[in-house]
């Protein structure tokens, strides 16, 4: 309650859930998104529940932006409570060809982002301030061709316990590693899903996710009162990474050469 809460690429999605999400629960929430329409919109949103927001628009890949966008959250409210390091996109791999540049801004957004924007709130983490770092289950299993977006979601789940480790006894930080998720209904209000049997069924929770899904977790790691889980990723994909499918087996076929 009452907390000031910071979410990156808040505009649509999970990012956009989140935000809602905190200013459900009383908190002030500071949002940055480089899409200007979707982030106006979560603004208006939160405004609509009463709550107090501030949206700035920029591409958190550029440190210029997060150094004045940190700076405006500082001045606003003077403290940071709770950071959400959300953005990320991708731009495929080898298979694509992704070249040096787009590669690295993967690992711009996804990965120096995340840390430059927690080193510019340090001297502002209020004193049970916490950090979650939304990684992926493709940390740790891949498709071929998503070389950029893999080394981006391993990298912010290494930095999650290195920078536990370093902020020890001041901030926790910890990481949500979500697995498929549908972010649809965070896209477009009228958004259906519509999903096949086997898109449902490989997961053991027996369906897709959704954003809430992965906001109560991070609200959870967030909560002080869990204030004993520090440097922790959790897995939250229905399961999916913990099925093991042979060819042949539960209906599936692998169709590979
Ligand atoms: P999304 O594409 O629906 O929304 C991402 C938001 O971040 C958009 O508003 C976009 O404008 C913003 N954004 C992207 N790059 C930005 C940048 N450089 N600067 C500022 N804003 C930027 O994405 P999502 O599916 O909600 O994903 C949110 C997080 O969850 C990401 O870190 C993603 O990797 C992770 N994730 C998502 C899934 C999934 O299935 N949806 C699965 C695993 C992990």
């Amino acid at each position: 309650q009452d907390k000031v809460c910071v979410v990156t690429g808040g505009g649509l999605g999970i990012g956009r859930c989140l935000c809602l999400e905190f200013a459900r629960q009383g908190g002030k929430v500071a949002l940055v998104d480089m899409d200007r329409a979707a982030g106006e919109e979560t603004l208006r949103q939160m405004r609509a529940m009463g709550a107090e927001g501030l949206f700035f628009c920029g591409d958190v890949a550029e440190p210029q932006a997060l150094e004045v966008f940190s700076r405006t959250v500082a001045a606003t409210w003077g403290r940071v409570d709770v950071l959400v390091n959300n953005a990320c996109l991708s731009r495929q791999g080898l298979g694509s060809r992704c070249g040096y540049d787009d590669f690295t801004y993967v690992l711009r957004v996804g990965v120096s982002a995340p840390y430059y924007l927690t080193r510019l709130f340090l001297p502002y983490f209020g004193p049970k301030a916490a950090v979650c770092n939304i990684t992926s289950s493709r940390a740790v299993m891949s498709q071929s061709d998503t070389e950029s977006y893999s080394a981006a979601k391993g990298g912010i789940s290494a930095l999650t316990h290195a920078m536990a480790a370093s902020l020890r006894g001041r901030v926790r930080v910890n990481a949500v590693a979500p697995g498929w998720i549908d972010t649809g209904a965070y896209h477009d209000p009228d958004y259906r899903p519509s999903y096949t049997p086997a898109d449902t069924s490989q997961h053991p929770a027996g369906r897709v996710g959704e954003p809430m899904d992965i906001a109560r977790v991070v609200l959870f790691l967030c909560d002080e009162e869990n204030s004993f889980i520090d440097g922790e990723t959790v897995t939250v994909d229905g399961g999916m990474t913990r099925l093991m499918i042979y060819d042949g087996d539960e209906g599936w076929s692998y169709g590979g050469k």
